[in-house]
């Protein structure tokens, strides 16, 4: 039975996955969108795209059960065409063809003019720098550059994303105006390795640089930096958050393990020694910095003697941001070499312990914010409140702050100075001054 309610052609993206397929679903979008398609993000749309995720079990779980909810749909009749692109289509595309054959096409992570071609537009190359953006109007990322040189064992990324690239620094820059002339005030910098910035196009770390150029871009007012690597992190970035008030005091900077054993396994070419003096530096250049971090938990070969260490190091190092995962047998990858001999269950229970430690350093780190003031960015009002961070929060992954709706008002959308009156281990709640 086909429905005939839908009249024009609506293509509706989905995304699924990182904040680089955020990026990669809103270029497709901005690209649909000039070829005269109307285009929706995660709304009712007769042609689905779906923007996939293939790094863990869990990740391909999802993008599984999405894939086969909208074949589902198709099948009532409730959409007319299901295309699939992303990171999963282009690590397993032949066996999602033979598995999922309703599918109307499979697409890789750098197919775009051939799924543009397939949904009846034409690649614009004019358009370098143009999207239609998903996040609320206040913050977008910025993806300053694609694939990953790195030999991590554990990670596939490199198989789905491809080596390196970097995108030069006067196409960000006008990116950046773009955003900026659009009402964006804080930009994400986002990559597979952030600090790689610049070796393959400049022949050197540049980084420090770029973010030196961003800051020259009226109306960004953040600029924040998420996937940095620790080792030959470019120390001149450190000068650049001391001294440019737009970059906020603020790094995520993944390092997966500390023990060295676990460490030399998972080829990240660092130890416990280097990374923690690292650390150090970075408390020492800018000391109110907030480091964000994630661990893997469960590795192969990871004694309880490796945990341990893992486990005293959390606790002395006091992140103020920490995320911990469940180490995800991956196919291909250097590691899947290896026996993957933790059990599950050791590993979620690992892992929560890991959590456990992190959350009460939260709760410390935040109860010594009550009372002062913050410039806060407010993203949106939910229920009774309205929802802001500070230059110390990302969106979606750290603290938020809360204003009582009902007593309080702030602005959606723009910069206001709140006071901290309470705080729990992942929130805090205030009022503006
Ligand atoms: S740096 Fe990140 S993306 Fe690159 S291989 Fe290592 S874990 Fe994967």
């Amino acid at each position: 039975m086909r429905t005939k309610s839908l009249k024009k052609n609506k293509i509706n993206v989905v995304t699924l996955g990182c904040s680089k397929n955020v990026y990669d679903s809103e270029v497709l979008m901005g690209q649909l969108k000039a070829g005269g398609k109307e285009v929706v993000h995660e709304e009712e749309g007769n042609i689905v795209v779906i923007n996939t995720c293939g790094f863990i079990n869990n990740a391909k779980e999802e993008s599984v059960n999405t894939i086969l909810d909208f074949v589902q749909k198709k099948e009532e009749g409730v959409v007319d065409k299901v295309f699939v692109t992303g990171c999963l289509s282009e690590r397993y595309k032949p066996d999602l063809e033979k598995e999922i054959p309703d599918v109307d096409q499979y697409f890789g992570t750098s197919d775009l003019p051939v799924l543009l071609k397939a949904l009846g537009a034409d690649y614009k190359h004019e358009l370098i720098g143009e999207r239609l953006t998903t996040t609320p109007k206040n913050y977008a990322y910025l993806k300053i550059a694609e694939g990953c040189d790195r030999p991590c064992s554990f990670c596939a990324i490199p198989l789905m994303r491809g080596k390196h690239r970097s995108t030069p620094i006067e196409e960000l820059v006008m990116e950046a105006e773009k955003l900026a002339a659009k009402g964006v005030k804080e930009l994400i910098l986002i990559a597979q390795d952030l600090t790689y910035y610049g070796l393959d196009l400049y022949k050197k770390r540049n980084l420090a640089e770029l973010l030196r150029e961003l800051a020259k871009v009226d109306g960004i007012e953040w600029i924040r930096l998420h996937y940095a690597f620790p080792t030959g992190f470019p120390m001149d970035v450190l000068d650049v958050m001391r001294e440019e008030p737009k970059i906020c005091n603020y790094i995520d900077i993944p390092l997966q393990h500390i023990s060295d054993p676990i460490l030399k396994s998972m080829r990240r070419g660092t130890t416990k020694a280097k990374t923690t003096k690292l650390l150090h530096d970075f408390r020492e250049a800018v000391p109110d910095m907030a480091i964000r971090t994630t661990l893997i938990v469960g590795y192969p070969g990871e004694t309880e003697e490796d945990f341990l260490v893992l486990k005293d190091w959390v606790q002395e190092m006091r992140f103020e941001r920490l995320g911990c995962f469940a180490y995800s047998h991956e196919e291909n990858t250097h590691a899947y070499t290896l026996e993957d001999d933790v059990p599950e269950e050791v590993k979620q229970q690992r892992a929560a312990e890991i959590m456990e430690i992190q959350s009460q350093i939260s709760w410390e780190l935040n109860q010594e914010k009550i009372g002062k003031t913050y410039r806060c960015i407010i993203d949106r009002k939910e229920g009774n409140y309205f929802v802001g961070r500070t230059e110390f929060d990302s969106p979606d992954v750290d603290n938020e702050v809360l204003i009582d709706a009902a007593k309080h008002y702030a602005r959606t959308g723009e910069f206001t100075d709140i006071k901290i009156t309470e705080a729990s281990d992942f929130d805090l709640y205030g009022e503006p001054v």
